[in-house]
């Protein structure tokens, strides 16, 4: 069994470099909990800013979605 990858894709509000990185699930909880706002570093300019979970992966927020409902 495979495991399944998300992808986050975002874009720095200073500079405006867009960039896409893709976690496990483990890895996505490791480092970001399970907060709605995900923190991340842009790798040109270094600012760090937040991001709406929902709209930087779409698909790991459906699956949180799916996690709250089973409980
Ligand atoms: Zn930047």
């Amino acid at each position: 069994m495979s495991k399944k990858r998300y992808q986050i894709q975002s874009a720095c509000p200073q500079c405006g470099c867009s960039f896409a990185q893709v976690l496990s699930k483990e890895e996505l909880m490791k480092r970001y909990g399970d907060t709605p706002n995900i923190e991340l570093e842009c790798g040109e300019c270094m600012l760090k800013f937040q991001a709406d979970r929902e709209s930087a992966c779409p698909e790991w927020d459906a699956e949180c979605r799916m996690n709250e409902e089973k409980a």
